[in-house]
């Protein structure tokens, strides 16, 4: 049979298109659209760090105030990394910030209204260390942006919704996931005392803050003063050396200056750690053993 005979493998009609920055697609949502809204009294929406600082000072709150009114607790992986939903309103799945208008918070919206209707995701190339983004159209139904005539690139696109600044604030935060889940189960289950810390450099952003001028903070870390009167003062540069913070404490990679009785300790904790991974890796070892040996007669 000749090549050209062989039938074409089956496409499933709703197999996403990778997309890059330059490519255009048909999208326009306004005011005026029948199904303005309908999105919103729909939603699954996880938020970034970035998304809860926004909103958190919109609305003149704390993180925490904000996260017990608006937020809904889920986990974002196998291991329980604590992740942060918008809640919705009682017995619906609408936003609590939709009106007749509109989005009542629409300045600081969240980075997954602002994607809507597209999907990014991301690939490490083999070998490489750099994370490569994509990106894809989310149809559904119910949303009629997709029958617009003009033409929008993914680059204007975002552009036009403000979301270079959210991806740029995210954008530690999200290697750390991505990093955690490439890792894999190799990786094991965070300690308890990292969940927290997760948590609270990720989300509580008044508590971060009270932790870097904490003694339990300056006992172990070494930053000088200009830096630390910067995090202090800057919110925004604090949830940068946040991230740094997060990837030392979870991956070892040393951004941070740490004092040298902390670094000998730290580094006997790591070593723990090692030798009681090594014995729980030789006890399954030993119990896999155990279930394939012959019953005794
Ligand atoms: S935050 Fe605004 S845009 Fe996003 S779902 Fe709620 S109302 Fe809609
Ligand atoms: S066009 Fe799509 S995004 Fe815009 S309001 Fe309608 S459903 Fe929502």
């Amino acid at each position: 049979m000749a090549e050209h005979d062989r039938e074409a493998p089956y496409i499933p009609e709703k197999v996403p298109v990778k997309l890059g920055l330059d490519d255009t697609f048909r999208f326009r949502c306004h005011k005026d659209i029948a199904c303005f809204n309908v999105c919103c009294h729909q939603i699954d929406l996880p938020l970034t760090p970035y998304d809860i600082l926004r909103l958190k000072n919109r609305l003149g709150m704390t993180a925490i105030e904000f996260i017990k009114e608006y937020g809904l607790p889920y986990e974002m992986d196998a291991h329980g990394m604590p992740g942060i939903k918008m809640r919705p309103l009682p017995n619906t799945t609408s936003c609590p910030f939709v009106t007749e208008e509109g989005c009542s918070v629409y300045e600081d919206r969240p980075v997954a209204c602002r994607y809507y209707a597209l999907g990014r995701g991301s690939m490490r190339p083999v070998g490489e260390a750099r994370i490569e983004d994509y990106y894809f159209i989310v149809k559904e139904d119910h949303c009629q942006g997709h029958e617009a005539e003009e033409e929008i690139s993914i680059r204007e696109y975002r552009e036009q919704q403000g979301i270079p600044k959210y991806d740029e604030m995210n954008e530690g935060w999200r290697d750390l996931i991505i990093k955690k889940r490439s890792a894999g189960p190799a990786i094991g289950r965070p300690p308890e005392a990292s969940m927290r810390l997760f948590f609270m450099a990720s989300y509580d952003m008044e508590g971060f803050l009270a932790f870097l001028v904490s003694d339990a903070f300056r006992s172990v870390y070494d930053l000088d003063r200009d830096t630390l009167e910067t995090l202090v003062k800057d919110e925004e540069a604090r949830m940068q050396f946040a991230w740094r913070f997060l990837k030392q404490v979870l991956f070892g990679e040393m951004s941070i200056p740490v004092r040298e009785d902390a670094r000998k300790a730290y580094e006997e904790r790591l070593r723990e750690r090692a030798r009681a991974l090594e014995e729980e890796k030789r006890s399954f070892a030993r119990a896999e053993a155990a279930f394939d040996a012959p019953l005794p007669d």
